[in-house]
C-alpha cells in the first residue's frame, strides 16, 4: 500500500496521527525514522537526489514539518531550533530599517530579541499597541510597515486579539501578518483559516507537549513565503535538529487527546475557581466573565488550557499557595502534559519594571496555571487546599 495525504481522511485528529507517514513508507515502518546522517551520498554526478545535506533538509524534520503544516493548512512548514529562533527566522524576510506594529505585553523573548537586538543590527523600528483597537492600529501603521506580530491569548491575563479583522486590515495594505500562536496549538485555532501570512510556534509547549524538548516552527500560508523561509532557514542554521524532530512528531501524535483533556479540565478549575472565596479576579476565555468570550468562540476551539487568577491578599499569600500545592510544580514554561504554576511577577515577567508589570495587570498576587491531563478533582483538590492554607 503506497500512502499519500490526498488517500487520507482530513480530520484533525486524523491528520495529528498521519500527516507525514509517507516519510516511512520506503522501509515499511510506521513511524519515520531518526535520521542523523549530516550528507546523502549521490551514485553520480549527474543524480539529483531529494536531500543532500541535512541543514537544507532531513527527512525526520521533514515528517514532522509536514504534519505541522497539515494541522495548520499551510503550505509548508520551516522547523527551528527554539521559538526564539523561529521568530527570528520570520524577521529574516523583513527588508533592513522595516516596521513592525507588535501586540501589546508581547512574550517577552520576542520583545528582547525586536528590541535588545534586531532594532540595533536590522534597524527595525516598532511600535506596541493593542491590536484590539483597529484605529490605534491604522495610526500605528507607516510607508515602511511590514509585518504585525500578533500574539493571542496573551500571556499572562489572556486578552484575545481579532486575527480575521486584523488580517483584512493589514491585507488591504500589502503588510504580513504573524501569529504567535503557542499558546493555542493548531488544536486551538488556526490562524491560517483566519487569513494571516505566517503561524509561528513554540514547540516546546504544547506541540511537544511533553516538558522534554526546546523547539520552534514557522508555518506559511503560501508556497512563495515557504520558498523564502526555507531559503533564510538554510542560510541562518537555526534548524531543529532530528532527535528534537521526531520528538516533537511523537508528541503531535497525542496532540488531540492531549488538548482536549487538558482544555477540559482548565475549564472546570476556572469555574472552580471563579466560585473560590480566596480568588478574586479569574482570566478564561471561554468564561462569561471574559470580555472577549465571543471571539473566543468565534476563532479557537475551546478557551484553551491556561488559567489566570489574582488571589487575595499579597506576595506571602501567593508564596504560601505555590508551596502549598503538591500537584501544579512551580516553573517556567507551559503546554505540558503535567500541570504547573507560574509567578508572573517575579518568573516571566520578572525583567520587566513593576510600572511595566503594573501597566500590563501584572501584580504581586497573579498566578498563571498550565493546566494538564491529570484527573481534574485531583488538580481542584490540590488548588482548594493550598489556597485555604494560602489565606
Ligand atoms: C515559550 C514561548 C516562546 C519562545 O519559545 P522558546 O521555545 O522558549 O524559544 C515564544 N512565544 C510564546 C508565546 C511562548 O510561550
Amino acid at each position: 500500500m503506497v500512502l499519500s495525504m490526498s488517500d487520507k481522511p482530513r480530520h484533525f485528529a486524523t491528520r495529528t496521527l498521519h500527516a507525514g507517514d509517507q516519510f516511512s513508507v520506503a522501509d515499511n515502518a510506521i513511524f519515520p525514522a531518526i535520521v542523523t546522517a549530516s550528507t546523502f551520498i549521490k551514485r553520480s554526478l549527474d543524480e539529483d537526489t531529494e536531500y543532500a545535506y541535512s541543514r537544507v533538509g532531513n527527512p525526520t524534520r521533514h515528517a514532522y514539518e509536514t504534519c505541522v503544516a497539515a494541522l495548520e493548512q499551510g503550505a509548508g512548514a520551516v522547523a527551528c531550533a527554539s521559538g526564539v529562533g523561529a521568530t527570528a527566522t520570520v524577521l529574516e524576510l523583513l527588508p533592513k530599517d522595516s516596521h513592525v506594529v507588535v501586540m501589546n505585553g508581547v512574550y517577552g523573548g520576542t520583545f528582547r530579541l525586536l528590541e535588545d537586538y534586531r532594532s540595533q543590527t536590522s534597524g527595525l523600528t516598532t511600535t506596541y499597541v493593542d491590536l484590539n483597537d483597529l484605529e490605534a492600529v491604522a495610526a500605528a501603521i507607516r510607508p515602511d510597515t511590514r509585518l504585525i506580530w500578533i500574539e493571542t491569548p496573551t500571556n499572562p491575563l489572556l486578552h484575545l486579539v481579532d486575527i480575521k479583522a486584523l488580517c483584512e486590515l493589514a491585507r488591504a495594505r500589502g503588510i504580513l501578518t504573524c501569529v504567535d500562536n503557542t499558546f493555542c496549538s493548531p488544536w486551538n485555532q488556526q490562524p491560517i483559516n483566519l487569513g494571516v501570512d505566517l503561524v509561528m510556534h513554540s514547540a516546546s509547549k504544547y506541540i511537544g507537549g511533553h516538558s522534554d524538548l526546546i523547539g520552534g516552527v514557522v508555518v506559511a500560508a503560501n508556497a512563495e513565503l515557504l520558498t523564502r523561509l526555507r531559503k533564510i532557514s538554510m542560510a541562518v542554521g537555526a534548524i531543529q535538529g532530528p532527535f528534537d524532530c521526531y520528538l516533537a512528531l511523537r508528541g503531535l501524535k497525542t496532540l488531540d487527546v492531549r488538548m482536549e483533556r487538558q482544555c477540559a479540565n482548565a475549564l472546570r478549575i476556572a469555574r472552580f475557581l471563579e466560585g473560590h472565596p480566596q480568588v478574586e479576579q479569574v482570566w478564561y476565555p471561554e468564561l462569561d466573565s471574559h470580555p472577549q468570550q465571543a471571539l473566543c468562540k468565534a476563532q479557537m476551539r475551546t478557551g484553551g488550557a491556561v488559567v489566570t487568577m489574582k488571589i487575595k491578599g499579597d506576595r506571602q499569600a501567593a508564596s504560601r499557595l505555590v508551596e502549598a500545592l503538591s500537584i501544579f510544580v512551580l516553573a517556567d514554561s507551559l503546554g505540558g502534559v503535567e500541570s504547573m504554576i507560574n509567578h508572573s511577577w517575579s518568573m516571566s515577567h520578572n525583567s520587566l519594571s513593576p510600572e511595566q508589570k503594573g501597566r500590563i495587570g501584572v501584580c504581586e498576587s497573579l498566578l498563571r496555571l498550565s493546566v494538564g491531563i491529570e484527573d481534574h478533582r485531583d488538580l481542584i483538590a490540590d488548588l482548594d487546599n493550598a489556597l485555604r492554607l494560602s489565606a
